[in-house]
């Protein structure tokens, strides 16, 4: 049986005006803000007004360590939220932006597959309202003045040497890495080497991310370090006096977006940071608004379980109050034989045992979870290749851990693929069993925090710092940023730092490179193993095929 492509089933949506869908979550017309005729923002006063009202349930979508095999967090959980209202319930979902960069390269697009997407995904995955567009900027605003600043006499000494703010565009484009900036002579300014990052690695994308309110934005902003002087004291964005401007830039991007899932509920589709030297959630505006319209609220975190779900729980809801009530962990059939050791290639062909020596991987993922006193449901992505006993074998492995396990179709069925998980996330909810805490105290050393992450979630032995490395960490302390939490940026197909090392690993140290603050967003960046803040496309990118055909119809986009 052929199967449509995402496009072509998103094409054929049958959309409904998204006033129509505003006024399901009781928004007033004028303070939904349309971007033509099926985006809209979400007013200001509109979000304030809403304060007082109850939250609704929050539901996390996270997975096993992705594998090219591909896991469908985003699909599942735009089918979860609309199996939820297939069930009776007012459910809406908050994903991620995409950013535009991966799409022109290999990855497949940000606004989930098959019958479990939003729409207009053509939209989303390109321009959408512009919001990235807006983050560029202000963060290109910043760019500019660090280096007017020096050029007009550097009154805030900054050491050209130790400029921390690197540039930013929405591409993926290596031959901007590393380049030199103010070549050409006196009127140019002072040469010094800079590079690019994309934007979603802006610390601006986390900031727009994490914060509650415009002022909150405003005041992260001023706070980001953008360079050091000669005697290593910090030089502020707000020394340069950037953050007014900025958030000018960004007062629309704060606004959440409003689109519909092809069953036509409510999605807010808002922010998109990286999900390794970031958090890797949609916004917490965004977050926090849904759980005051929505008995419901379904979101997912970016990669697997251990570096996605961790900052979810340790960064977004420790620092925005947010309390999740239930977590479905998407496994695959596909997935686990990866993890078991099965070739790409060879995914094809059924083998039950592959799938049995991939599964302490979800098994680790289940226990992990526990951890942040969340109870969890396993919800398999059913791909049409799966055979029965392959699925009964990820079953009775998650029966054997006393967590349950559902088949989940709605790739191929939408929300009424997905209505079993629906009812029991639903139950999960209403338990009260939920007793959310994140995985480490604020009061612990830095330190102390990185080895609870690396033993705890990752399973290490050790955690390999050099001395340089815990001064600097003893430094920030000292500057009081001691209480913030940390970001850990490592691969995300491996609990380990080797990416290759598939399955639950056991043995091995993860060794810190670097430490990095993002003072503004209020975390601690600690990388482990290369990460590439700046990615390059494929020999082939998928730009070569992407089209306009004679009906004006995007063509070869997913
Ligand atoms: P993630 O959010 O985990 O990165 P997505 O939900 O975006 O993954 O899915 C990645 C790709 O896999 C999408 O193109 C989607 O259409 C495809 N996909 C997801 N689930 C299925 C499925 N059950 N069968 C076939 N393709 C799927
Ligand atoms: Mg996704």
């Amino acid at each position: 049986m052929a199967f449509k492509s995402d496009i072509e089933i998103a094409r054929e949506a049958n959309k409904k005006p998204i006033q129509e869908i505003g006024d399901r979550l009781g928004i007033p017309t004028e303070h939904l803000l349309p971007y033509g005729h099926d985006k809209a923002k979400i007013s200001q006063p509109f979000i304030d007004s809403v304060q007082d009202r109850k939250d609704g349930k929050l539901i996390l979508v996270t997975a096993i360590n992705p594998t090219p095999a591909g896991e469908g967090k985003t699909t599942t959980t735009v089918g979860l939220g609309d199996g939820l209202n297939k069930i009776g319930k007012n459910a809406m979902i908050c994903i991620r932006e995409a950013s535009l960069g991966p799409n022109f390269g290999m990855k497949g697009g940000a606004a989930g597959g098959g019958k479990a997407q939003v729409v207009p995904m053509e939209d989303m995955n390109l321009h959408f309202t512009g919001d990235f567009h807006a983050i560029t900027s202000a963060h290109s605003l910043l760019s500019a003045m660090i280096d007017n600043h020096i050029y007009w006499g550097n009154e805030c000494d900054i050491d050209l040497r130790r400029v921390a703010w690197r540039r930013v565009v929405d591409m993926n484009d290596r031959a901007l890495r590393n380049v030199a900036l103010s070549l050409g002579g006196v009127a140019n300014g002072f040469p010094r080497e800079g590079g690019f990052d994309i934007t979603v690695a802006s610390e601006v994308m986390a900031i727009l991310c994490l914060a509650k309110n415009l002022k909150d934005l405003e005041q992260r902003l001023g706070d980001m370090i953008v360079a050091y002087r000669r005697d290593k004291s910090p030089v502020f964005c707000r020394d340069i006096k950037a953050e007014g401007a900025m958030t000018v830039l960004l007062k629309d991007a704060m606004q959440p977006n409003l689109v519909q899932t092809l069953e036509n509920n409510p999605a807010f589709v808002h922010g998109g940071p990286f999900a390794n030297i970031a958090h890797g959630c949609n916004s917490v505006i965004a977050t926090s608004t849904a759980l005051k319209l929505a008995d419901y609220v379904v979101t997912e975190a970016g990669f697997g379980a251990d570096l996605g779900a961790e900052k979810f729980m340790d960064i977004k809801c420790r620092k925005a109050g947010l309390r999740p009530d239930a977590v479905v962990i998407v496994a695959t059939v596909r997935a686990m034989k990866m993890n078991g050791g099965v070739a790409k290639a060879d995914l094809g062909a059924e083998n039950v045992q592959a799938v049995k020596d991939g599964c302490p991987n979800l098994g680790r993922h289940i226990e992990n979870m526990k951890k942040f006193g969340v109870p969890a449901v396993v919800g398999i992505n059913h791909f049409v290749t799966d055979t029965d006993a392959e699925v009964q074998a990820v079953m009775d492995f998650c029966a054997s851990l006393g967590v349950e396990a559902i088949l989940n179709k709605h790739w191929e069925f939408g929300g009424e693929g997905i209505t079993e998980t629906a009812k029991k996330v639903v139950e999960l909810c209403e338990s009260g069993e939920a007793d959310y805490h994140p995985l480490y105290g604020d009061d612990m050393s830095l330190a102390d925090k990185i080895e609870t992450v690396c033993k705890e979630i990752y399973r290490a032995d050790s955690v390999v710092m050099d001395n340089k490395i815990r001064a600097q960490l003893k430094d920030w302390e000292d500057q009081g940023y001691g209480h913030l939490p940390v970001c850990l940026a490592k691969t995300q197909y491996s609990f380990t730092t080797d990416p290759t090392m598939r399955g639950a690993p056991t043995g091995f140290d993860i060794p810190v490179r670097e430490v990095r603050i993002s003072a503004g967003a209020g975390f601690i960046v600690v990388v482990c193993g290369e990460i590439m803040t700046m990615p390059g496309l494929p020999r082939t990118p998928a730009a070569e095929s992407i089209h306009l055909n004679e009906d004006g119809l995007i063509e070869g986009l997913f």
